[in-house]
């Protein structure tokens, strides 16, 4: 949508192919429907928060920052407002108000948007680089350049350019089903390997059925490969049938998806990430003071939530039925070193239905990041998920989209 609307300079005739029944079936669903639109930070921290491939974002950020969407929006009639973390979301919280007014803009713009008009292939047609100015992959030139796209129906539409902007492989029932990989793939480009990101973590360790449904707020988690550090984050994560999943948890995928493929790695929650070990074991020392005659398994309500209890007592080794006031100082400290360090395996991720990103998708390196044309075929343009980029939770990824789909769009105006 944006890619079109930046298409649309006068004397273009442009042309909005959309497979589903609507427009931005995937955007109505983003940030639990409220759609975070964009992250209000600077260009170097927009930078920062992209997992796969920042450096080729250098210059779509620059030339369409998350302050121009922002700026877009609301010179349109959008209201937003920013939350924890700068997220940024329209003021109604209705992420349908943000597709209403794309849509808007799009026929204010004379864009023609056709529903149900599912693209099938390129059609490409002869002539490389007259000009010469076309930078070379491999020492490969674009030996042709596109000239029509053929529809699933037959149709054929010619154009002089086309914007490949179908989303990656995630949630395929919003029509994200990879029909852009191969349509990249058929013409000759490199789809790098795709994997799901942004998604929950499974778990072989019995303890996640027993927690299901346990959220934790203010813990810190991080994820470990052996004794390196891969991730740490400070938030909420939640404990489900097959493993873990939430906020903190989510963002870690994206780092860890490729790993994760080869071998399991560890997660490990600090449930009191306030308080240094010799603090937590005062806190406990003083509610055991209190409980003088309860027995262990009774005595650490005002520590952890209700359905927590049974596993840290299990898991600490302390017998249950211990009166805290028998329990020695070395138990103590296995209580402690479980708060601080509650380890999970996480043995693989959940699958493209349940991600919010794909990681991987059209080679960069086949893209021109100024303009988003493919130094393969000319006149033919990639934005948004379909390219192997992903960022973090926090409008990231949508950010990413609205800017490559302004340099897309702006650059196939030019022609
Ligand atoms: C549940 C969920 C929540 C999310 N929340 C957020 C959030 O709050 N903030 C954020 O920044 N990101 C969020 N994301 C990620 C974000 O939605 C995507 O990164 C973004 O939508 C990608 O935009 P896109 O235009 O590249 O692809 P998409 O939004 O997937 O759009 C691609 C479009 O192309 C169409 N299409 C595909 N193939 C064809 C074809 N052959 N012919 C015609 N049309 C075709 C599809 O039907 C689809 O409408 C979320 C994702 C999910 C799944």
């Amino acid at each position: 949508m944006m890619a079109a609307i930046q298409a649309a300079e006068p004397g273009n005739s442009v042309l909005l192919l959309e497979k589903n029944e609507k427009l931005g079936k995937k955007l109505f669903i983003t940030g639990k429907g409220r759609c975070n639109v964009t992250n209000d930070c600077d260009v170097e921290n927009l930078l920062a928060h992209v997992v796969t491939n920042p450096k080729f974002l250098y210059s779509a950020f620059y030339g369409f920052s998350s302050q121009d969407m922002k700026q877009f929006l609301a010179e349109r009639g959008l209201r937003l407002k920013t939350e924890r973390g700068n997220r940024v979301f329209p003021v109604s919280d209705h992420s349908s108000d943000v597709i209403a007014c794309l849509a808007k803009e799009l026929s204010g713009r004379g864009v023609e948007v056709r529903l149900r008009e599912a693209v099938q292939e390129l059609v490409l047609g002869e002539g490389a680089a007259e000009t010469g100015d076309f930078q070379e992959t491999s020492g490969q030139g674009p030996s042709s350049r596109v000239a029509a796209v053929r529809m699933v129906d037959g149709t054929v539409y010619e154009a002089d350019a086309v914007i490949v902007a179908t989303g990656g492989l995630s949630y395929p029932s919003t029509g994200s089903d990879g029909d852009g990989h191969r349509l990249a793939t058929e013409t000759g480009h490199r789809v790098t390997e795709c994997t799901p990101a942004l998604v929950p973590f499974t778990s072989p360790d019995g303890w996640c059925p027993k927690l299901m449904g346990l959220s934790l707020k203010n813990v810190n988690v991080a994820i470990w490969d052996g004794k390196k550090k891969l991730y740490e984050e400070f938030g909420e994560m939640l404990f489900t049938h097959f493993g873990v999943s939430g906020p903190a948890v989510l963002s870690g995928s994206s780092v860890a998806a490729r790993r994760i493929r080869k071998k399991p790695l560890t997660l490990s929650v600090d449930l009191k990430p306030a308080l240094s070990r010799e603090q937590l074991d005062r806190r406990i020392l003083k509610d055991f003071e209190s409980r003088k005659n309860k027995q262990f398994r009774n005595a650490l309500c005002d520590l952890y939530p209700a359905k927590l209890i049974p596993v840290m007592v299990e898991r600490s080794g302390i017998p249950p039925e211990k009166r805290v006031n028998g329990i020695s100082k070395e138990e103590r400290e296995r209580l402690v070193s479980l708060t601080k360090a509650f380890t999970l395996t996480l043995s693989g991720l959940r699958g493209f239905q349940e991600a919010i990103v794909t990681q991987g998708g059209v080679s960069v390196k086949e893209v021109d990041p100024a303009t988003m044309e493919s130094r393969r075929v000319r006149g033919l343009y990639f934005a948004g998920e379909v390219l192997d980029l992903d960022g973090v939770t926090g409008g990231y990824n949508l950010q990413i989209a609205w800017s490559t789909g302004y340099a897309a769009g702006k650059a196939a105006a030019k022609g």
